[in-house]
């Protein structure tokens, strides 16, 4: 592995099993690289009084060891004792349960925003409890949401993206994903630097439209990767037809995307025809798609994706790291 920089896109929970694939995949090599994680800032929501960075936290649970692995999201060991208080009060939304041990965090972050500190600096700070192993990086420290128009009860509405994913489990169909005040926002502290400056750029397998494409929407982000010197190759999250857990096919149909490893290859585009990715996985089910990406200027592999534990999230990360070795930097 002589990359020394990686720089990681990456929502939450598909990111971070990537991600800790990854760390593992680096701690192996004879001189570990860096890596850095710029996450989905997306879900990030204010409630109860608190902000709440959903795809962060997944990460940084994720790679500190205390997530809940069965349920897939929060901590491990977790206690919900203060949630029936603040449904009690009718505080909060009572289908967004936020655990004990969960709120601790949402707490100390809030806490350290309203002392000023950009979300930026909160996240290092919060890291630094756990040898995390990697720089995580929020895409920006601006709160730019994703809200999601529907009509509901023939009404149109617009839902905070958590409200849609949680509340109406994705069900109502997404007309739009809209991201107000995206355009005044900035890239956070570092990020431009990280994507710039590295000598690998991934995509996680994460959500394609809210997790990957909010990063990218912050302004100067997708710019940064269409120009950084180093390979950008992603992983795809779908697997035959379907997303591998979750319900990001919701997101994809909203885009009029198909649910299809090579559709979300080209809705992210070959950098040769000036898109983002100059190599891509898919899994070995969908290897028939190889020779027409190849044909369309993308690097394409077969390899086995589903991220079953570190050990096969960390042959992910290598092959998709020996898949960016064979791009020389531009
Ligand atoms: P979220 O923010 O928690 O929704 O997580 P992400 O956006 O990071 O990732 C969600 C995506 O991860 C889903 O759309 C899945 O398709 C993908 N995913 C989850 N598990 C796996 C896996 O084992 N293999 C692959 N290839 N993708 C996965
Ligand atoms: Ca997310």
């Amino acid at each position: 592995m002589p990359a020394t920089r990686l720089t990681v896109l990456a929502g939450g929970v598909g990111g971070a099993r990537f991600v800790r694939g990854l760390r593992a995949a680096a701690r192996a090599a004879a001189v570990p690289p860096e890596i850095t994680v710029v996450a989905n800032t997306g879900d990030d929501l204010w409630l109860a009084g608190l902000r709440v960075t959903p795809d962060l936290d997944s990460l940084l649970y994720a790679l500190a060891g205390v997530n809940d692995e069965q349920r897939g999201w929060g901590r491990a060991g977790e206690t919900e004792r203060v949630s029936g208080e603040l449904a009690a009060y009718g505080v909060g939304w009572p289908w967004f349960t936020l655990g004990d041990l969960d709120l601790g965090t949402h707490i100390a972050r809030t806490a350290l925003l309203k002392d000023g500190l950009p979300l930026s600096a909160v996240v290092e700070r919060l890291a630094a409890r756990w040898p995390i192993g990697v720089r995580l990086l929020p895409a920006t420290d601006d709160e730019v949401e994703t809200h999601v128009a529907v009509v509901e009860d023939g009404e149109e509405r617009e839902l905070h993206f958590e409200e849609w994913w949680v509340r109406t489990r994705a069900k109502v169909p997404a007309r739009a994903f809209l991201q107000p005040g995206a355009e005044h926002s900035s890239p956070a502290p570092g990020v431009l630097e990280a994507i710039g400056e590295a000598d690998v750029v991934l995509l996680a397998p994460s959500n394609p439209v809210v997790s990957i494409g909010t990063i990218l929407g912050i302004p100067g982000i997708r710019d940064a990767v269409t120009s950084t010197r180093a390979p950008v190759v992603g992983v795809s999250p779908v697997i035959r037809g379907a997303v591998v857990r979750g319900m990001a096919d919701a997101c994809l149909s909203a885009i009029g995307v198909e649910t299809s490893a090579a559709a979300v290859a080209r809705h992210y585009g070959a950098r040769a025809s000036g898109g983002l990715l100059d190599g891509w996985l898919v899994d070995l089910a969908d290897a028939d798609a190889v020779p027409g990406l190849e044909a369309d200027g993308l690097a394409t592999r077969a390899v086995p994706l589903w991220m079953h534990d570190e050990a096969t999230s960390a042959a992910i990360a290598t092959a998709a790291l020996d898949l960016a070795g064979t791009f020389a930097r531009r």
